[in-house]
């Protein structure tokens, strides 16, 4: 099968290589891209009409004979213009094309032809506008057409690839389609009623009925989330068969250790802990997802884990997506536990230091730390990855903890596991997200994880008063946040990039045929973008709003150490105003700023706002946060509102997946699966069932050597997903 799905298409007879050339725009290449080219739509045309019959403007398709065809220019414009009259036994009609000189030498007067397309009123008659048209003998049925006549596939396309060749092509691979043999588990299929494979791919293609077309569609979804569910299912079978070190650890001293703290442990943050050193202690290496509100207090879980670690003599790794979180990691550290003696590092792009308890806390020079290390003098590392990727050779990395994991890739675990010096034995890892996602997705996507939420926030937290501010409001909103910095607090500034990407992301529109087309995305100029909306509202603020305030600015294009400096005189309270980008800088805590400020706030996901207001409310002073919108339209407010009304992310992240699909929830790294997580969106049934079949088979035969094509089939899906 495999060779069979791997044949050029340029191979296949009636396609050739002309064709197969122009198909390779699409991407497809192989028989298997060919027939995996699924539509995005269907455009009905299968129902044929009398010509009679048509007394309305609408769409219609009709079959009849060429009678006379011509074409003019109009004398403006210059249009050329086609104009045909088409006869069937009922009666004759007009078709009009503009600019197609072509059909003049394709539709020969006496040529039987479908003409499928909008109807337009003309005077007392009615004409066909730049109807699709099909040639069709005299003889034959007038549904049998690829184009016409039928329920009609529409694909995406791109510059001179049209569906008509799509179509063309597929025509082509009917049998091959047919006789497709089956991967997937009968019993499976069986169960939840769906077609095998060879039927579901030439419904899809050919459908008879939209249902018939639908029912195919879920069959793909159900076996993409088979394959994504095996891949999960396998990596957690490699995890829990790869061997690591099983940490023994005492109640009664974890408990000392957090009796130490400031402040109670909130009965969330306690499971999450029992979580994390119930996966400690097992022998082989394990990999769990902590998921909380930004506040809830992730960071102190982890560091109680990691004393666990670093008091058996093993390393721990933190990790953080930028300096201004790994530094306030470090700090926490020092801060929480000033009698930790056994060394704890940081390590970033423009800072070293070391620190050895109360009192021995010094900077030092990158490759000293580094040697510290190696030596395992130092038990607990933190740093950005950038930093870790380089030179760090860890002594015996045990347990890796990644913060805002959805930032870091896949592959960036691997990587790290080849480097943690210790041949035998794997670490065990924990990443933690303040970004709420919702758990079917989670189930997906991060499959194979396991999954702890810190759902409850610190009891002592305020809630924060938010506000949607229109236009007219702004003036006002001025005035309360110069009242707010007169008696000591901060703000924050949130700038929305001003490019038509983002726009487009508005929840207003829903996904539309021309977002499925193959485009790709221009990251470089995005973060331009971005940098521009911050420095005009920064010169606005600065200059106009706010001339006697101490306002900055930070955005992704500042070099790092410029942009940590920014950030510590915040924190420090020598900055009045930060006006930032929506990108960097996720989980920062200054107690002291208590306003967040939105601009172009219909322009964030939900959970991306309730991330920003996240910032704020983390000290003893009421906060606020202002959305400021400039749409006044009554779906974006009522969008908004939900952010007022909100217990929690989670509740947040779930209406975003309705509103505005999966790809917010993603990281870039997490190439090729959007597509099946908004099938997983859609199926939340599909998930739980696919995750236990995969389980249940992974479990019996784990290489999948008893099921080969199953196995060749989960290759393709690799690559497809960019898994491989
Ligand atoms: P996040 O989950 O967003 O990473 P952090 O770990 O940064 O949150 O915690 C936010 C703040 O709350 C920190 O200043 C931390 O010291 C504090 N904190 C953590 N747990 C508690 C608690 N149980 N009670 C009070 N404050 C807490
Ligand atoms: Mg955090």
């Amino acid at each position: 099968m495999d060779a069979h799905l791997s044949t050029p298409i340029s191979s296949i007879k009636g396609i050739g290589a002309h064709f197969g050339a122009r198909l390779e725009k699409l991407n497809i290449v192989t028989l298997k891209d060919l027939i995996y080219y699924l539509p995005f739509r269907y455009q009905d045309f299968s129902q044929i009409m009398p010509i009679a019959h048509i007394a309305d403007e609408g769409t219609a398709t009709v079959y009849g004979e060429v009678q006379t065809i011509r074409m003019y220019r109009t004398p403006r414009r210059h249009l050329y213009i086609i104009e045909a009259t088409i006869a069937d036994d009922t009666g004759t009609m007009k078709a009009v094309w503009f600019n197609q000189k072509f059909i003049i030498t394709t539709l020969k007067q006496g040529t039987w032809v479908n003409l499928a397309g909008k109807v337009a009123r003309e005077g007392k008659r009615f004409v066909l506008q730049s109807p699709e048209y099909e040639i069709i003998s005299r003889t034959a049925d007038p549904h049998s057409g690829k184009h016409t006549g039928r329920l009609v596939p529409i694909y995406p396309e791109t510059k001179g690839v049209t569906s008509r060749l799509v179509r063309f092509a597929l025509s082509k691979v009917i049998p091959e389609l047919q006789t497709l043999p089956e991967f997937l588990p009968d019993d499976l299929l069986h169960k939840h009623h769906l077609p095998a494979i060879g039927e579901a791919l030439y419904r899809i293609h050919f459908p008879r009925t939209l249902e018939e077309a639908e029912h195919a569609q879920n069959r793909i979804a159900f076996q993409d989330l088979f394959l994504l569910q095996l891949i999960n299912a396998s990596e957690q079978h490699a995890l829990s068969s790869s061997p690591a070190h099983a940490f023994s650890y005492n109640a009664d001293a974890i408990k000392k250790e957090f009796k130490t703290l400031p402040f109670e442990l909130t009965l969330a943050q306690k499971k999450a802990l029992y979580d994390v050193l119930e996966d400690l202690k097992k022998p082989h290496a394990t990999n769990r997802l902590l998921q909380g509100d930004v506040g809830s207090g992730k960071t102190i879980v982890a560091a109680l884990a990691a004393l666990i670690v670093a008091r058996a003599k093993k390393q721990a790794v933190f990790m953080a997506p930028t300096e201004v979180l790994a530094t306030q990691h470090y700090v926490t550290f020092t801060k929480f536990f000033p009698h930790f003696d056994m060394g704890v590092a940081l390590l970033t792009a423009s800072r070293s230091a070391l620190f050895l308890g109360e009192g021995l806390q010094t900077e030092m020079k990158k490759k000293d730390v580094v040697a510290h290390i190696a030596a395992g003098r130092v038990r607990i590392i933190i740093g950005t990855h950038a930093v870790l990727q380089k030179s760090v050779v860890f002594d015996d990395a045990a347990f890796i903890v990644i913060d805002e994991q959805h930032r870091f890739g896949v592959r960036q675990r691997a990587a790290l596991t080849a480097r943690t010096n210790v041949a035998s034995l794997s670490p065990h890892f924990l990443s933690m997200s303040a970004t709420p996602i919702p758990r079917t997705l989670a189930l997906t996507v991060f499959g194979d994880l396991e999954l702890s939420l810190v759902n409850q926030m610190p009891k002592d937290r305020k809630s924060i008063i938010t506000k949607i501010i229109s236009p007219a409001g702004r003036d006002g909103a001025y005035q309360f946040i110069r009242e707010q910095i007169s008696q000591g607090r901060q703000a924050y500034v949130v700038c929305p990039r001003i490019d038509p990407v983002d726009t487009r992301t508005n929840a207003d529109t829903t996904q539309t045929d021309a977002d499925r087309r193959i485009k790709k995305p221009k990251k470089q100029s995005l973060f331009l973008m971005e940098a521009r909306a911050v420095k005009e509202e920064y010169e606005k603020l600065s200059r106009k709003i706010f001339p006697d305030l101490r306002v900055a600015m930070l955005h992704g294009q500042m070099p790092a150490d410029e942009k940590a400096r920014t950030m510590r005189a915040f924190k420090d309270g020598k900055t009045d105003v930060l006006v930032a980008t929506s990108v960097i800088e996720v989980g920062v805590d200054v107690p002291n700023a208590t306003i967040m400020m939105i601009e172009g706030s219909e322009h964030f996901g939900l959970s991306q706002l309730y991330q920003f207001r996240g910032r704020v409310g983390r000290g003893e002073h009421q906060s606020y946060c202002f959305l400021f919108t400039d749409i006044n339209s009554k779906t974006t407010r009522d969008r908004l509102k939900a952010l007022v009304t909100a217990k929690n992310g989670f509740e947040l992240a779930e209406i975003d997946l309705r509103l505005r699909g999966p790809g917010q929830f993603l990281g870039n790294e997490q190439t090729g699966m959007p597509d099946i997580a908004a099938k997983a969106a859609q199926h939340p049934d599909f998930v739980t069932a696919t995750r236990q079949a995969a389980q249940e088979l992974i479990a019996t035969d784990p290489t999948l050597s008893q099921h080969p094509y199953l196995a060749a089939y989960l290759k393709f899906f690799k690559q497809s997903v960019h898994l491989e």
